[in-house]
């Protein structure tokens, strides 16, 4: 019966996708996944440009379950966990840490998070781990969100948050927006070639900015794919 219902969600999963206008070739209903068929949306932007001051109200508006790539990893640094100290070199000199660490972390809040719709906060943060996430999870994200902001205000709105992190300070955060620049820009350029990347500008106040989020949200039937979804599983029971 899993197997059945698990066929059931793909087939929700395509249901969605081919009302949102994603393309409806043999690649991507192959490449779509078995194994993650809820919604979900990359949240990309530099240091310090709102990610999770918005990814805060999208989960009170539209149900989303948050989880920050960087908030996955420090909490293995604070459970000390077996690449805990690793990672915690890494984030104190804004490096990468390695893919795979950073997909499994993910994958395991998912399996174990009861929603279907999930807000991906600062990852992929490189090509390499764009596609290590394909090739574990199986399928690309429905949407990816990019906070564009200039980098002198992104400089100074990780200066003054001071929530106590190892990385945010003046030598490091200048490393992480060389590495913003240099490795990230590139995936983002990736999903806009893909056409489904949602550009914000990400000056103003936290409401202006939202709005443009509600904007783009509002095309998406993140609750028809639930349905779908729940309806089906009643046709298996
Ligand atoms: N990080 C990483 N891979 C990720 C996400 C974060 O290696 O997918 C590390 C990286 O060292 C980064 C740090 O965690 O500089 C902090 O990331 P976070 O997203 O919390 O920072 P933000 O960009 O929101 O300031
Ligand atoms: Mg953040």
């Amino acid at each position: 019966m899993l197997r059945r219902i698990s066929s059931h969600l793909n087939q929700a999963s395509y249901c969605l996708r081919a009302l949102e206008g994603f393309s409806t070739d043999a690649t991507t209903l192959s490449s779509f996944s078995k194994e993650v068929p809820q919604f979900i949306a990359f949240v990309l932007g530099g240091p310090g440009s709102g990610k999770g001051t918005q990814c805060s109200k999208i989960v009170e508006t539209y149900g989303f379950t948050h989880l920050s790539a960087g908030d996955l990893l420090r909490n293995e640094i604070s459970c000390s966990s077996k690449n805990g100290s690793m990672i915690l070199e890494l984030i104190k000199e804004g490096k990468i840490v390695p893919s795979e660490v950073t997909v499994k972390l993910i994958q395991k809040a998912i399996r174990s998070g009861e929603n279907h719709k999930y807000l991906i906060d600062g990852f992929p943060r490189t090509e390499e781990n764009r596609l290590a996430y394909e090739r574990i999870i199986g399928a690309p994200p429905n949407l990816v969100l990019f906070f564009d902001c200039p980098e002198e205000e992104m400089v100074k709105r990780v200066l003054n948050r001071n929530e106590g992190r190892v990385d945010d300070n003046e030598e490091i955060v200048k490393k992480r927006l060389q590495v913003f620049r240099e490795l990230s820009l590139p995936v983002v350029d990736y999903y806009l070639k893909k056409g489904i990347l949602h550009k914000i500008n990400a000056v103003g106040t936290e409401d202006d900015i939202f709005e443009q989020v509600r904007t783009i949200f509002s095309v998406y039937e993140f609750d028809r794919f639930r349905d779908q979804v729940e309806s089906n599983e009643l046709q298996v029971e």
